[in-house]
């Protein structure tokens, strides 16, 4: 059996099974030995039945010295059997399942696994998975640690587990060594092979933890070697353009406010940054209304009087357009203009803006995607800013910069990463941070409650329009689907309608013509809207300071970190300010989610939490910051080995890393991100 094989090689997989997996991705045998286990259970030890713990999983080996009875008690099936080993005897119970009576046969000797219970005065064994002592044959089902799969109806955990094992024992031959041997030594990894085996089916504890480390090491190699591809392997500094002139006290006097501590200082490092020969390559990063937008604008102004273009790239067009007219009104008064550059502009108004970016006339460019294109030409970029950088690839990035001749580049998110992260994301990069909001901010209060209130929360959300304020509401969909509960805008304007007569009520929602989409934002910071009814589209960055509630429909439906940026469209302004999260689901990441929102303020504590609360297979974390899934690794709780990871690639030259991107068969990224 080879490796890239399709799935039909394996035993008892028909047209229908291949389908289900394929649903799984899973396509090639590969792809079912890279199909790691979500969980395990330890099924090593056999318990004896005199020693069995109540309300907990045993393991039991014993003989039916009964034949099956199945009876009907109050519309409820109940097979039973006796069991007995050396120490004792047990009754063992399947509830609704009438079909296990042939199953069993008398005097034959089975494993069985299953939670012991007392219940109607009896000790029961309630067994969800056996099978016929075989004593010397290796099995997939008991006598050691087994595998716990992600499943779908249709496969069952069983025959996950004996494809594994076939497709484990079937290539042995087939399995190369992709890492460097001399990293395999240094440190101390155990073989590929190896750690396939031990990754499914570990032989103990230790077996698994070396099996993982060497999997998650290669993984995440393998995604050092990509990021490094797309920097075309450049790791050093690059020159930058040096600047002069640092007097910003004309655009000061457009600013009304003080700086906070947190935005001088960041103010401070990046003039450093400009005013060495060196090009700038920092992070800026500040919680949601911390006030990146002015550190920009300050920065984007020192390039300008020092003769340079500046370009702020914006995830949205909503927000795009909110920095163009920020922009505007601070530079215009100082003779600076600022053009537009969005991908919903007509041909004749970016052919116009095309040529004052392209003739240096425009010295402020701020845009969407629009402004990373080919055509975009600029007459002499030196300062390329990128707004919550999260929402775009590694390669976009690179492409904005690269539209400068050494140009200096200035990242900005809310969304705080740890720094090693950051490390391999950006390369050389520094780090500022503004952990403080400005004064006056109150906190916003929020809330987590079912749909019950929801008619609490619509008479709640009328008095502070009465009181002159304005509203979001949040639904996860824009048009109902068939056979979805989840909230709609569309289905929800009705709903709100209803009970919000007399006010002022709009949608906003990916779908609608850019040109509808802007005529609503800006009614809605007019004021001339009180209520905006929107999906996610106005996650980043919007700032209407006169919106004092967020309500959140489905908020199981978002992560932590996009539940606090929505949260960060309200207390913008003087007046007190609340986020109401509704959700009927009780799952326990929701419960997990929904107390660490409510208890705390700090972005920075939630992307925290909201990194480690993930589980396995919900990548949203990775996806958000442009990078490849990760099938093993977790970004946040592997930072042990990916510092080892580092520090092996730092270590190796050109060649060798050309050799092992090779070896590995390391894939070109796409680099984008889904907006
Ligand atoms: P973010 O960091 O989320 O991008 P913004 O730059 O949009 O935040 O700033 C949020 C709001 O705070 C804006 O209305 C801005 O004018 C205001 N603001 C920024 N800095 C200060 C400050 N030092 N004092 C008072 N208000 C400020
Ligand atoms: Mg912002």
């Amino acid at each position: 059996m080879r490796l890239g094989d399709g799935i039909s090689v394996l035993k008892n997989i028909g047209e229908k099974r291949k389908v289900l997996l394929n649903k799984l991705n899973i396509f090639t045998v590969k792809d079912l030995l890279e199909y790691y286990p979500r969980d395990y259970e330890d099924r090593s030890k056999i318990t004896n039945i005199r020693d069995i713990i109540i309300d907990e999983t045993n393991i039991i080996k014993a003989k039916l010295v009964s034949s099956p009875e199945t009876m009907k008690v109050s519309g409820l099936w109940i097979t039973k059997i006796k069991l007995e080993d050396e120490t004792g005897s047990i009754v063992a119970v399947w509830y609704n399942q009438p079909y296990m009576k042939n199953n069993f046969k008398k005097g034959q000797t089975y494993i069985f696994v299953g939670k012991v219970v007392f219940k109607y005065e009896q000790i029961q064994l309630m067994p969800y998975d056996y099978e016929i002592a075989r004593d010397g044959e290796e099995s997939t089902t008991t006598g050691r640690i087994i595998p716990k799969y992600q499943l779908m109806s249709g496969l069952t955990a069983k025959l996950l587990r004996n494809m594994v094992y076939e497709a484990i024992s079937g290539i042995s031959e087939e399995v190369g060594e992709p890492l460097p041997p001399a990293l395999i030594e240094k440190y101390g990894l155990c073989g590929k092979m190896e750690a396939v085996k031990n990754i499914h089916f570990p032989s103990d504890n230790d077996a698994f933890y070396k099996a993982r480390k060497r999997l998650v090491f290669e993984e995440l190699f393998g995604m050092q070697m990509l990021l490094l591809q797309t920097r075309s392997f450049v790791k050093s500094k690059k020159d930058g353009v040096k600047f002069f002139d640092f007097d910003v006290s004309a655009l000061m006097c457009m600013i009304p406010f003080k700086l906070t501590d947190g935005q001088q200082n960041a103010v401070k490092e990046i003039i450093e940054d400009l005013g060495s020969t060196s090009a700038m390559n920092r992070m800026l990063q500040g919680d949601v209304g911390s006030g990146k937008t002015v550190v920009a604008a300050i920065a984007c102004y020192i390039c300008i009087i020092n003769g340079y273009q500046a370009a702020i790239m914006a995830p949205t067009e909503v927000l795009a357009k909110q920095h163009f007219e920020y922009f505007t009104s601070i530079f215009e008064p100082l003779g600076i203009m600022t053009a537009q550059l969005l991908g919903s502009m007509g041909a004749r108004s970016k052919r116009e803006a095309l040529e004052k970016i392209a003739s240096g006339e425009a010295k402020m460019v701020v845009g969407t995607h629009a402004v990373i294109q080919e055509n975009v030409e600029f007459y002499n970029l030196a300062l390329a800013i990128t707004d919550e950088q999260h929402r775009f690839g590694v390669r976009q990035r690179k492409i904005l910069t690269e539209k400068g001749n050494s140009a200096h580049m200035l990242v900005m998110t809310a969304t705080p990463i740890p720094r090693s992260l950051a490390l391999i994301l950006y390369g050389d990069l520094d780090i500022s941070t503004i952990e403080e909001k400005p004064p006056n901010r109150q906190s916003i209060d929020t809330f987590a409650v079912t749909g019950k209130y929801r008619n609490r929360i619509f008479d709640f959300v009328k008095k502070e329009i009465e009181k002159g304020n304005q509203a979001y509401f949040i639904c996860p969909a824009i048009e109902g689907a068939e056979n979805s509960d989840l909230k709609s805008v569309i289905q929800y304007e009705r709903e709100v309608k209803e009970y919000l007569t007399g006010i002022q009520i709009a949608i906003l929602h990916g779908k609608m013509k850019q040109a509808d989409k802007d005529q609503v934002m800006a009614e809605f910071k007019s004021g001339r809207i009180a209520v905006l009814i929107s999906t996610t589209v106005i996650e980043v960055g919007v700032n209407v300071p006169n919106a004092t509630v967020m309500v959140i429909e489905d908020a199981q439906r978002f992560g932590l970190s996009q539940l606090h940026q929505l949260r960060g469209r309200v207390g913008r302004g003087i007046s007190k300010s609340y986020c109401i999260l509704i959700t009927d689901s009780r799952s326990k990441i929701t419960k997990e989610r929904m107390d660490a929102i409510t208890s705390t303020q700090s972005g920075f504590t939630l992307s925290r939490l909201d990194l480690t609360i993930r589980g396995p297979g919900d990548f949203f974390g990775v996806r958000q910051h442009g990078l490849p899934e990760m099938k093993i690794a977790n970004l946040y709780r592997d930072m042990d080995i990916l510092k080892l990871v580092q520090e092996a690639v730092s270590a190796m030259n050109m060649e060798e890393m050309r050799e092992a991107a090779r070896v590995l068969d390391v894939k070109k990224p796409e680099g984008t991100v889904t907006l």
